[in-house]
């Protein structure tokens, strides 16, 4: 195969107040009364009422509330699919995941492990998915991942941080309704939207580029930079722009990859737990080798809104621990490839990525 033929969402819906039509998008979809629509919401929700009360529950559905203090395992999943499976007589005719990215994952690899048998660890890896997933729906609550267009669900497993990317993980139905971002705190509002910043300027510099990356890519870049450099947008506004920056640079990466940047914050997040956004964040703070235009603009986003990154995070690891996080990030071979190009070996070595990981 020279050109990967991948799928996308089939179904997008776009709106201020889009949420309140859940119920008419879903009842077709009801398999049986029996076979219920389970919905996986953060519990950053848990009591508001504000969005609950618009979750439409009959027969057997069910709210399952997931906490994102870690971003999810595989051992979390497998739990999740068994009690499901336990539960209920018959498969559900939906699985709903209302969140961020970590609750995205959840709704999605959730969905393929109910129709696949064994662990979800074996299917950490490209193609390894064999039958399709159950019905599945993103309603993203933040933006800047690009988990509610990707071809992906990362977990992490016992033995790496790696996505279940397949064609089968796509969401059948996701409903963009910007004003579910409303109350995402300040901090983590940029950390999330830093991803998207970083996944446009991985692909636009990367030697995957083509132009169906490239033309979603300089979408989603020139959006960022409106959203978090220039004054000229409204809160309402910025919300809804934020929301398809985060769609296209998804977009742009299906057909690319990410780079740099990614590589290392997998070592960061696999060793020591730190998220994905905020892990982009101090990684790339030290890339001007490899993205200097890229990082320059990071680093005024970052003055302007006055974040502060934590330092000095790898000041007390071992050599064992850096080893660790060596040995996450140089698996990433895509990764660097697009980074780098074929010959990246003869320069990402253990030092070079040792030396960049003891600045952080
Ligand atoms: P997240 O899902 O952990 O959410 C970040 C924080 O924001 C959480 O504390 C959450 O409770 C809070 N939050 C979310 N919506 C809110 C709202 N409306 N109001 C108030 N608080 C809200 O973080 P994230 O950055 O969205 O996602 C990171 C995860 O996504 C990681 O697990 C990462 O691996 C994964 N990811 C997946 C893909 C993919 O393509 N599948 C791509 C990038 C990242
Ligand atoms: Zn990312």
């Amino acid at each position: 195969m020279i050109y990967k033929n991948f799928p996308m969402v089939s179904r997008v819906i776009f709106g201020r107040g889009s949420f309140n039509q859940i119920e008419e998008i879903l009842s077709p979809k009801r398999l049986s009364t029996k076979a219920p629509f389970i919905y996986f919401v953060d519990d950053v929700f848990k009591g508001n009422a504000w969005l609950t009360s618009r979750i439409p529950l009959s027969y057997d559905d069910k709210v399952i509330y997931v906490s994102t203090a870690k971003e999810p395992e595989t051992s979390q999943i497998d739990q999740l699919v068994e009690q499901i499976i336990l539960d209920y007589k018959e498969l559900p005719s939906g699985i709903i995941g209302i969140g961020g990215g970590s609750v995205l994952d959840i709704a999605k690899a959730v969905s393929i492990m109910l129709t696949n048998p064994g662990e979800s660890k074996n299917y950490q890896g490209w193609d390894l998915v064999k039958n399709p997933a159950i019905y599945h729906v993103g309603i993203p609550t933040i933006s800047g991942t690009g988990a509610e267009v990707s071809r992906t669900t990362i977990l992490t497993g016992p033995e790496r941080k790696l996505g279940i990317n397949s064609d089968f993980t796509p969401f059948d139905q996701v409903i963009l309704d910007p004003e579910l971002t409303k109350d995402v705190p300040k901090d983590q509002w940029f950390f999330t939207g830093m991803d998207c910043f970083v996944h446009c300027v991985e692909s636009l510099n990367g030697t995957y580029l083509n132009s169906f990356s490239q033309t979603y890519g300089e979408k989603a870049f020139s959006l960022c930079k409106e959203i978090f450099l220039e004054d000229t947008l409204s809160e309402e506004d910025s919300q809804d722009k934020l929301m398809m920056a985060s769609w296209h640079g998804g977009m742009s990466i299906a057909y690319s990859q990410v780079g740099v940047a990614h590589a290392l914050s997998y070592g960061l997040g696999y060793l020591l737990g730190v998220k994905h956004g905020i892990g982009n964040c101090i990684v790339f703070d030290h890339l001007e080798e490899y993205y200097p235009d890229g990082v320059a603009m990071f680093k005024e986003m970052k003055a302007k809104h006055n974040i502060k990154l934590p330092q000095g995070i790898c000041k007390n690891l071992s050599d064992k621990e850096f080893n660790i996080m060596i040995d996450v990030a140089l698996s990433l071979e895509p990764l660097w490839e697009n980074a780098i190009g074929k010959q990246w070996k003869k320069v990402i070595t253990r030092d070079k990525l040792r030396t960049l990981y003891q600045k952080m």
